[in-house]
């Protein structure tokens, strides 16, 4: 019988962790590290089901890669875990780090095979160093070093969770309940991601896979009189602009369409949706930036991206090398790897009757590479 959820823990702000991208989207070959822990997870024990606990702007974007169960974090580790365990049925949790990311089967199986009604399974490993606590060496054959996944019985920690004291893990929450604290073997390999030399300590972290991930996105807007017209964040001097929810943008819609194209992430809707008050004439260029910084977050680099704007009206030629310098800048990109093209409609249907523009946008992504960094 399935009567264990895995909780795995993700919602910290990795502030210690000085990359571009947040630790838990460290790629490893073609998966971000929180998938990677997740997945691993699954071939070692069949869980009733997985919680990944996470921030709201990741859950939105992790939705994408696996149907586990997301859930928002709190303030703190053990609001976090508060939120988790609110659907939580069974009569067993396994709560891990999802920074612990590199599994020992043994270690995992010990923690599973110990578990007990009312009580806790730690992993611990045995102090080697001699320790000091305020001023005076402590007996180190009576410490221990406390690992997760701990294995808990539900009910008691959901009990111990009420009480206004913040732990720093479930046997501790467990210890002030009087349930048992069961201590079996950790495990080195259970080392925890915290700041950038950890990365050499984890030997099962891959080296990010080398291949383009490629985007591509397109976005169409009518004319309105007496709008200023934006293209690529460039004032364009016309007597009409783009009728949109936003400044109308065009040429950024479709940019930021390919770039989330590529990532797997979504739509330039499901980010910032047209029916919101919150992007009521909003400056285009503003979302784009917000698109880069989620990317880089997620562990995407940018590559190039060439753009086509199909318009009759108005002349594009003297904007071109604006447009290309602009955008390039708000990529973060060498001019060079920003191509604008621009066409006309031969005067063909409603493009060709300047009633509105379309442009197409292709990208290519890369995973970041944190083992060269
Ligand atoms: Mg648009």
């Amino acid at each position: 019988m399935k009567n264990i959820t895995l909780i795995l823990l993700g919602a910290g702000s990795a502030s210690r962790f000085k990359l571009p991208p947040k630790k838990q989207w460290i790629w490893s070959g073609e998966k971000p590290l929180w998938l990677q822990v997740a997945d691993n997870f699954q071939t070692i024990h069949s869980f009733k089901e997985t919680v990944i606990v996470s921030s709201k702007d990741d859950i939105q974007s992790m939705r994408n890669f696996a149907e586990y169960k997301f859930v928002e974090g709190g303030g703190s580790r053990q609001e976090s875990l508060k939120n988790a365990l609110e659907s939580v049925s069974t009569p067993f949790v396994l709560v891990s780090d999802i920074a612990r990311c590199c599994l020992d089967k043994e270690m995992i199986n010990r923690v599973i095979l110990a578990k007990k009604s009312k009580g806790c399974v730690v992993p611990t490993l045995k102090v080697v160093d001699t320790i000091y606590f305020k001023g005076s060496p402590i007996d180190r054959e009576e410490s221990k070093i406390i690992q997760t996944p701990q294995l808990s019985c539900t009910a008691t920690l959901k009990k111990a969770l009420l009480i206004d004291i913040e732990f720093t893990d479930d046997s501790s929450a467990i210890a002030s309940q009087d349930g048992d604290i069961i201590f079996v073997e950790g495990s080195v390999q259970a080392h925890k991601l915290t700041v950038v030399e950890d990365l050499s300590k984890l030997p099962c972290l891959k080296k990010p896979s080398s291949k383009a991930l490629i985007g591509f996105g397109i976005d169409i807007h009518p004319f309105e009189d007496g709008k200023q017209m934006m293209l690529c964040g460039v004032e364009i001097d016309s007597p009409f602009g783009f009728k949109a929810h936003s400044d109308g943008d065009v040429a950024i819609h479709a940019v930021i369409d390919a770039l989330l194209g590529a990532s797997g992430l979504g739509d330039i809707g499901e980010f910032y949706p047209d029916t919101s008050d919150e992007y009521r004439g909003v400056d285009s260029t503003e979302l784009l930036k917000d698109t880069v910084i989620r990317l880089n977050n997620f562990g995407y680099i940018i590559g190039n991206i060439d753009l086509t704007i199909i318009a009759q009206t108005p002349k594009l030629l003297n904007y071109k090398k604006a447009m290309r310098f602009n955008l390039a800048k708000l990529l973060n990109l060498k001019p060079n790897l920003v191509n604008i093209k621009a066409t006309t409609a031969e005067k063909l249907g409603w493009i060709g009757r300047k009633e509105g523009v379309a442009v197409e946008a292709v990208t290519t992504l890369y995973y970041y590479d944190w083992i060269q960094a």
